[in-house]
Protein backbone atom coordinates (compact mmCIF):
# COMPACT_ATOMS: atom_id res chain seq x y z
CA UNK A 1 0.00 0.00 0.00
CA UNK A 2 1.49 3.30 -0.90
CA UNK A 3 1.78 5.87 2.08
CA UNK A 4 -0.08 9.26 1.32
CA UNK A 5 1.30 12.83 2.90
CA UNK A 6 -1.39 15.20 3.24
CA UNK A 7 -0.60 19.15 2.93
CA UNK A 8 -2.45 22.17 1.59
CA UNK A 9 -2.60 23.39 -1.91
CA UNK A 10 -4.53 26.51 -3.45
CA UNK A 11 -5.11 27.00 -6.99
CA UNK A 12 -5.59 29.50 -9.64
CA UNK A 13 -9.90 29.79 -9.66
CA UNK A 14 -9.17 28.56 -13.50
CA UNK A 15 -6.58 25.31 -12.94
CA UNK A 16 -9.10 24.65 -10.19
CA UNK A 17 -12.05 24.37 -12.41
CA UNK A 18 -10.09 22.50 -15.08
CA UNK A 19 -8.70 20.52 -12.45
CA UNK A 20 -12.40 19.62 -11.45
CA UNK A 21 -13.18 19.07 -14.76
CA UNK A 22 -10.91 16.59 -15.18
CA UNK A 23 -11.52 14.32 -12.13
CA UNK A 24 -15.21 14.18 -13.30
CA UNK A 25 -14.16 13.51 -16.77
CA UNK A 26 -11.72 10.62 -15.53
CA UNK A 27 -14.07 9.40 -12.74
CA UNK A 28 -10.84 10.13 -10.04
CA UNK A 29 -10.46 12.34 -7.44
CA UNK A 30 -7.89 15.45 -7.06
CA UNK A 31 -5.67 13.79 -5.15
CA UNK A 32 -5.17 10.82 -7.62
CA UNK A 33 -4.99 13.58 -10.72
CA UNK A 34 -2.19 15.94 -8.65
CA UNK A 35 -0.37 13.03 -8.05
CA UNK A 36 -0.31 11.96 -11.27
CA UNK A 37 0.47 15.22 -12.21
CA UNK A 38 2.81 15.84 -10.00
CA UNK A 39 4.48 12.81 -10.56
CA UNK A 40 4.77 13.09 -14.77
CA UNK A 41 5.68 16.59 -14.12
CA UNK A 42 8.68 15.34 -11.79
CA UNK A 43 9.93 12.74 -14.44
CA UNK A 44 9.75 15.19 -17.05
CA UNK A 45 12.20 17.68 -15.17
CA UNK A 46 14.43 15.41 -13.48
CA UNK A 47 15.02 12.74 -16.56
CA UNK A 48 17.97 14.94 -17.29
CA UNK A 49 19.30 15.05 -14.09
CA UNK A 50 21.74 12.21 -14.42
CA UNK A 51 23.45 11.28 -17.68
CA UNK A 52 22.81 8.18 -19.70
CA UNK A 53 21.83 6.70 -22.76
CA UNK A 54 18.54 8.45 -24.04
CA UNK A 55 15.95 7.82 -26.85
CA UNK A 56 12.40 9.49 -26.83
CA UNK A 57 10.55 11.55 -29.50
CA UNK A 58 10.81 15.20 -29.65
CA UNK A 59 7.84 16.77 -31.07
CA UNK A 60 8.38 20.70 -32.29
CA UNK A 61 6.41 23.31 -33.82
CA UNK A 62 7.34 26.00 -35.93
CA UNK A 63 6.97 29.10 -38.54
CA UNK A 64 8.05 28.43 -41.76
CA UNK A 65 10.43 31.19 -40.90
CA UNK A 66 12.68 29.24 -39.17
CA UNK A 67 12.85 26.36 -41.40
CA UNK A 68 16.06 26.77 -42.59
CA UNK A 69 17.49 27.09 -38.99
CA UNK A 70 15.64 23.89 -37.35
CA UNK A 71 16.40 21.84 -40.77
CA UNK A 72 20.57 23.22 -39.88
CA UNK A 73 20.45 22.00 -36.01
CA UNK A 74 18.89 18.64 -37.93
CA UNK A 75 21.47 17.64 -40.02
CA UNK A 76 24.03 18.59 -38.03
CA UNK A 77 22.73 15.76 -35.20
CA UNK A 78 23.57 12.27 -35.28
CA UNK A 79 20.64 11.50 -32.71
CA UNK A 80 17.83 11.35 -35.45
CA UNK A 81 16.79 7.69 -35.56
CA UNK A 82 13.52 8.37 -37.63
CA UNK A 83 12.28 12.21 -38.54
CA UNK A 84 8.61 13.27 -40.09
CA UNK A 85 8.13 16.41 -41.64
CA UNK A 86 4.49 17.66 -41.72
CA UNK A 87 2.29 20.93 -41.87
CA UNK A 88 -0.59 21.72 -39.38
CA UNK A 89 -3.80 23.42 -40.55
CA UNK A 90 -2.46 26.33 -38.85
CA UNK A 91 0.28 26.62 -41.34
CA UNK A 92 3.11 25.61 -39.20
CA UNK A 93 5.51 23.16 -39.38
CA UNK A 94 5.76 19.89 -37.29
CA UNK A 95 8.84 17.89 -36.59
CA UNK A 96 8.18 14.35 -35.19
CA UNK A 97 11.69 12.90 -34.31
CA UNK A 98 12.60 9.84 -32.61
CA UNK A 99 16.29 10.39 -30.94
CA UNK A 100 18.84 8.21 -29.69
CA UNK A 101 22.36 8.95 -28.26
CA UNK A 102 23.52 10.79 -24.66
CA UNK A 103 21.17 12.69 -22.64
CA UNK A 104 23.68 15.61 -22.72
CA UNK A 105 23.04 15.59 -26.48
CA UNK A 106 19.72 15.14 -26.08
CA UNK A 107 19.35 17.97 -23.99
CA UNK A 108 21.60 19.87 -26.18
CA UNK A 109 19.27 19.75 -29.05
CA UNK A 110 16.16 19.96 -27.21
CA UNK A 111 17.49 23.44 -26.03
CA UNK A 112 18.26 24.29 -29.89
CA UNK A 113 14.86 23.20 -31.00
CA UNK A 114 12.89 25.29 -28.43
CA UNK A 115 14.90 28.66 -28.83
CA UNK A 116 13.36 28.49 -32.05
CA UNK A 117 10.16 26.56 -32.14
CA UNK A 118 6.73 27.68 -30.99
CA UNK A 119 5.98 24.56 -28.98
CA UNK A 120 8.87 21.80 -28.15
CA UNK A 121 8.23 18.93 -26.25
CA UNK A 122 10.36 15.65 -25.52
CA UNK A 123 8.87 12.76 -24.23
CA UNK A 124 11.63 10.06 -23.13
CA UNK A 125 11.18 6.37 -23.96
CA UNK A 126 13.97 5.44 -21.48
CA UNK A 127 12.33 5.42 -18.17
ZN1 LIG B 1 16.63 9.48 -21.25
Amino acid sequence: MTVRKRFGVSLEQEVFEELERMTKALGTDRSRLISIAAREYLTEKLHFARRHECEGVLIASYTAEVKNDVDKLLEESNLIVSRTHLHSRGGCCVEVLYLRGSSDSVWSLQAAVTRVSRACRYVPMCI
